[in-house]
């Protein structure tokens, strides 16, 4: 020890930490391999962000410019040494990233696993980048010596992954020339991880695209042996590159863990220059619905990772990973500055054309594989309906449904188009929040009856898209929920079921009477035309706003207070015709009967009465009736 050695300095790790580390080193999961993983990720970052700084600080590389990252086995002593000529941490930035949870992905995990209690932690573990503290799954004590670029200063960050961590000043000789060093004391059961083959096979499988090349020593005093070369994948021809090569890449580019569904590699040429390389997941990343909606496609200029918050594709494509490497953007421009390039716009022109160009292509020549891709961002692509006017034509196209005529498989509009019915004008849809329940609302009996098709859009997006006046080869799109329904151009496929009026003027008098009973509560009751079995349903005025966005707006308190519905009651029921002829019968239990019909209609909507109490009091008054 010399005298400018300082103590030490004790540190207790943020409370979600210690639960992380308790999880790491308690729970055993099937696949520790992973530790191998986040930590040569975390090398790369540091790599390229190097690269980055040096861009504006050439300084900072001093002679040793080429990025390298180095794994040193210790069989002898347990030991897997992990080493990067990164940007490197001071004793401050360890404090800050070494002890808490910051990142969004690891507080994602922390979240799902505290709402797990079925343990699907183990499974979790592969879809969630957990970072750093991974490394506990399979060691005792965990070292980190860094020397930040451009400082003389190293510090040595230590702990056993049981509750607190020290942080401490080493001699620069003990530390890197520059960047990190990890070294994992291992535990007993994990001693394979010091190990050549072990290593090498694990690294070649889960890191063998990193964009910097990794040397592994099988031995402190052996030689160095390049193991994988950090080419970057993008920039080889598609033909050398075999399926797995992109399926691995895309995992480390994306942080995913399942299969690439759609691989989308191409050069741009002529005013702008870019390669492209994204990928469609196989599978919903779990930020998908974030309200943040941020997209993940990463910006390189000349192979140098510039920022991944370029937004290259619009919001609804961002389930989209991978990057875009350009040729023209000039490297010394600001982030801020990137943002307002027109080299930039191209580019975002570009890319977004071309994968909704591959995501049609695909629905062509695989609509398996497309229906797939559609179950999963569907949704998501439906906001680029509501969003982006110029591209919505090639929206629609790419759009599917579930309708009336098909529950099981996805129909395009051009289907729906095809199967239209003569002097049928309008492309109908229901909105609502579950597909089941849409199929069996009353509001689309009359549509059944007369093989008219209808969609069942059960996503929130399908509220907004559909109200702002957009349409198909010339067909509007048209509510079930809302105005007028007029089929009578449109004979039902079987007379039998067809709802017609009956009775005549005692029907009219029965309207009439509902119509002053219930005033208060509904703009208007008259004679349905699209009801078969149902008595009665709700819809919307013709002016009004669909009732289920009127719902959602106002279960977000942002409507002051809905319109009044129009109650429509169908005239061939039994009961309707009971009622209208009912000569006998009350004022008041006419009234009675007329609220218990609205609100039966409100309850098939899947809302409650809208007055309970005086709800039940009417029900019991006509049982007690029914029953005396
Ligand atoms: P993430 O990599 O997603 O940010 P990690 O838990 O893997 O989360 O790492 C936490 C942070 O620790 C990183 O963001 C980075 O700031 C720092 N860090 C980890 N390893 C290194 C390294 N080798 N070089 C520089 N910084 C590192
Ligand atoms: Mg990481």
């Amino acid at each position: 020890m010399t005298d400018t050695a300082v103590a030490p300095e004790t540190h207790a790790f943020e409370a979600d930490v210690s639960k992380l580390l308790h999880m790491m080193v308690h729970s055993v999961y099937s696949d520790k391999d992973v530790f191998l993983r986040e930590l040569i990720s975390n090398a790369a970052d540091a790599c390229e962000k190097l690269r980055y700084e040096a861009i504006s600080h050439p300084e900072i590389l001093s002679e040793d410019s080429a990025p390298r990252i180095t794994i040193t086995l210790d069989p002898d002593n347990r030991r897997l040494t992990l080493e990067d000529n990164g940007i490197g941490m001071t004793a401050a930035d360890m404090g800050e990233t070494l002890g808490t949870i910051a990142r969004s992905g690891t507080k994602a995990f922390m979240d799902r696993i505290a709402a797990d209690k079925g343990g699907e932690g183990s499974q979790l573990i592969g879809q969630f980048g957990v970072g750093f503290y991974s490394a506990f799954m399979v060691a005792d004590r965990v070292e980190v010596i860094s020397r930040r670029a451009g400082s003389d200063e190293a510090a040595r960050w230590s702990s056993d992954g049981q509750g607190t961590y020290t942080i401490e000043p080493v001699a620069p000789e003990e530390a890197p020339q520059r960047g990190t060093r990890v070294v994992l004391h291992l535990l007993e059961d994990a001693k394979s991880y010091a190990e050549q083959f072990t290593v090498e096979r694990i690294v070649k499988a889960q890191s063998g695209h990193v964009p910097v090349p990794i040397f592994l020593l099988e031995k402190p005093d052996a030689e160095a042996k390049e193991i994988t070369d950090g080419a970057a994948l993008w920039t080889k021809s598609r033909s050398d590159i075999s399926e797995e090569d992109y399926a691995d890449f895309y995992r480390s580019v994306a942080g995913q863990f399942d299969q690439p569904a759609l691989t989308i590699h191409y050069r741009a040429e002529g005013r702008t220059e870019y390669s492209v390389l994204t990928f469609i997941p196989e599978s919903k990343p779990f930020d998908l619905f974030d309200p943040d909606r941020k997209g993940r496609i990463k910006l390189y200029v000349r192979r140098v990772f510039i920022t991944d918050e370029a937004e290259i594709l619009p919001r609804y494509l961002r389930f989209v990973r991978g990057l875009v490497d350009s040729a023209d953007l000039p490297l010394n421009m600001s982030r801020e500055m990137i943002q307002d390039s027109p080299i930039l716009s191209a580019i975002q022109k570009g890319v977004t054309g071309r994968v909704l160009s591959e995501l049609e292509k695909l629905s062509n020549n695989d609509a398996e594989a497309y229906g797939k891709v559609w179950d999963n961002f569907g949704a998501v692509l439906k906001e680029g309906l509501y969003e982006d006017f110029e591209r919505r034509e090639a929206l629609l196209n790419l759009a599917r449904f579930k309708t009336t005529s098909s529950m099981e498989n996805w129909r395009s509009l051009k289907d729906y188009v095809a199967d239209i019915k003569e002097n049928q004008t309008a492309i109908y849809y229901a909105v609502g929040n579950d597909l089941a329940r849409l199929a069996t609302s009353p509001q689309i009996e009359g549509f059944r009856a007369r093989g008219i098709e209808v969609l069942l859009l059960p996503d929130q997006v399908d509220s907004f898209w559909t109200t702002i006046g957009v349409d198909y080869e010339g067909k509007p799109f048209k509510s079930v929920t809302q105005g007028a329904a007029d089929l009578s151009l449109i004979p039902p496929a079987d007379t039998g079921d067809a709802p017609k009026a009956e009775g005549g003027e005692t029907i009219d008098a029965l309207v009439a009477f509902a119509k002053q009973t219930l005033e208060d509560v509904v703009s208007d009751v008259r004679i349905s035309d699209r009801l078969t079995t149902s008595a009665v349903c709700l819809v919307a005025p013709e002016s009004g706003m669909d009732r289920q966005l009127e719902k959602l707006l106002a279960s977000a308190g942002q409507l002051p207070a809905a319109a009044k519905p129009v109650l429509e009651i169908n005239a061939g029921h039994g009961l309707i015709a009971k009622l209208a002829n009912a000569a006998d019968g009350s004022d008041d239990m006419k009234a009675d009967i007329a609220h218990l019909l609205l609100d039966e209609a409100r309850i098939a909507d899947g809302e409650p009465p809208a007055d309970p109490r005086a709800f039940a009091e009417r029900l019991e008054r006509l049982m007690t009736r029914a029953l005396g």
